[in-house]
C-alpha cells in the first residue's frame, strides 16, 4: 500500500497499469473510513486489476456552517484499513493540489435535483460533489468506480453525470452497510453522543415499519411518510425531510402509490447536532 499525495505521482503510478490494459477502481471518500466504505473497497477488489481509494475532504462540498473542520481526519488509519482490504493505493491529495488556483471557476451542476432534497438544504453541495467526483475520474482514469446507496442522491447525480456527459467509466452501486442495530454507518456517526446514538435508530426502525406496511398494502404517500416521521419524531430527532420518490428519476410522488411505482424514501434527520441520511427502497 502506497499513500499518494500528487496529481502526477498518481498519473505516473497508474500508467504502465493502464497502459498493459488492468482494470483501475476507483473508491472516492472523505476519510474516517468504516465498513460501509469497506464493502466498496472490497467491490473493487474483487472486480478490478488495481483499487485507488481516494481519500480527499472536499471543502467545496460544505457550506459554511457545516462540519467540515470538525470532520474526522486519520489517514494513517484509513491506509492500514484500505490495505488490509486489498487496495493498492490511497490517494490523498491536498486541498492545494486539488484546486491550487482556489475554488474552480469550472464546476459540474446538475440542472434540476441541486435544490431538492439534501441540495435544498445544501446549497452548492453536489456542484461540489461533482465537481470533485469529475476531477477524480480525469485524475485516475479509472475503469471502474464504487458509490454506496447511503448517499442516494448523490449517487444518482453521478450515474447521470457519467451519461449526460460521457465519462468513460462504469459506476458501480454498493448496498448501505448497517450496523447491527440497524443504523446506517456513517463517519458522522462518531458525533452522536451514546443516547443519541439510541434515538437514531428511528430512523432504520421507521423507515422499515414504512416498507412493511407498504409490503401489507399500503400505498398512501402521505401515509407512509408519516409512518417515518412519527418514528423520528418520537425519538426525539428532528427531520429534515422525509420523500417518497421514483427510483428512476427521483420525483416526488403523492397521492396513492401504483402497483408499477418504484419506491425509495429518503430521509434526513437531526438527532442532536448531528445531521444523518438514510433510504429504503421498497421494490
Ligand atoms: P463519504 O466518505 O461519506 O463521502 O463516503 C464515501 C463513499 O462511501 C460514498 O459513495 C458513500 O455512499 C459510501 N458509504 C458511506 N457510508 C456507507 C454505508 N453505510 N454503506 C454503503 N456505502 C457507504
Amino acid at each position: 500500500m502506497q499513500i499518494i499525495k500528487s496529481i502526477e505521482s498518481l498519473r505516473e503510478t497508474l500508467k504502465p497499469f493502464q497502459k498493459e490494459g488492468k482494470k483501475v477502481g476507483l473508491v472516492p471518500t472523505m476519510g474516517a473510513l468504516h465498513d460501509g466504505h469497506g464493502a466498496l473497497i472490497k467491490a473493487s477488489v474483487k472486480d478490478c486489476d488495481i483499487t485507488v481509494v481516494s481519500v480527499f475532504l472536499n471543502p467545496i462540498q460544505f457550506g459554511r456552517n457545516e462540519d467540515l473542520d470538525k470532520y474526522p481526519k486519520r489517514l494513517e488509519a484509513d491506509a492500514n484499513f484500505a490495505a488490509s482490504l486489498g487496495a493498492d493505493y490511497v490517494f490523498a491529495p491536498s486541498v492545494a493540489e486539488m484546486y491550487p488556483n482556489g475554488d474552480p471557476l469550472t464546476m459540474v451542476r446538475d440542472e434540476s435535483l441541486e435544490c431538492l432534497y439534501c441540495g435544498a438544504y445544501r446549497p452548492g453541495h453536489f456542484r461540489g460533489v461533482l465537481t470533485v467526483v469529475s476531477k477524480l475520474f480525469l485524475i485516475s482514469k479509472a475503469n471502474h468506480a464504487y458509490f454506496g446507496e447511503k448517499d442516494y442522491q448523490q449517487l444518482f447525480l453521478i450515474e447521470r453525470m457519467v451519461k449526460d456527459l460521457n465519462f468513460d467509466i462504469e459506476i458501480h452501486r454498493v448496498p448501505i452497510v448497517r450496523e447491527s442495530t440497524g443504523l446506517a454507518m456513517s463517519s458522522r456517526n462518531e458525533y452522536l453522543s451514546v443516547d443519541e446514538r439510541k434515538q437514531a435508530l428511528a430512523i432504520s426502525r421507521g423507515l422499515n415499519e414504512a416498507k412493511e406496511a407498504y409490503l401489507a398494502g399500503e400505498r398512501g404517500v402521505s401515509k407512509l411518510r408519516d409512518i417515518v416521521v412519527k418514528s423520528i419524531v418520537l425519538s426525539r430527532g428532528q427531520v429534515q425531510f422525509v420523500e417518497i420518490v421514483n427510483q428512476n428519476d427521483l420525483q416526488k410522488y403523492s397521492g396513492v402509490l401504483k402497483p408499477t411505482d418504484k419506491v425509495v424514501v429518503l430521509v434526513a434527520a437531526f438527532f442532536g447536532k448531528t445531521r444523518l441520511i438514510d433510504n429504503i427502497e421498497f421494490n
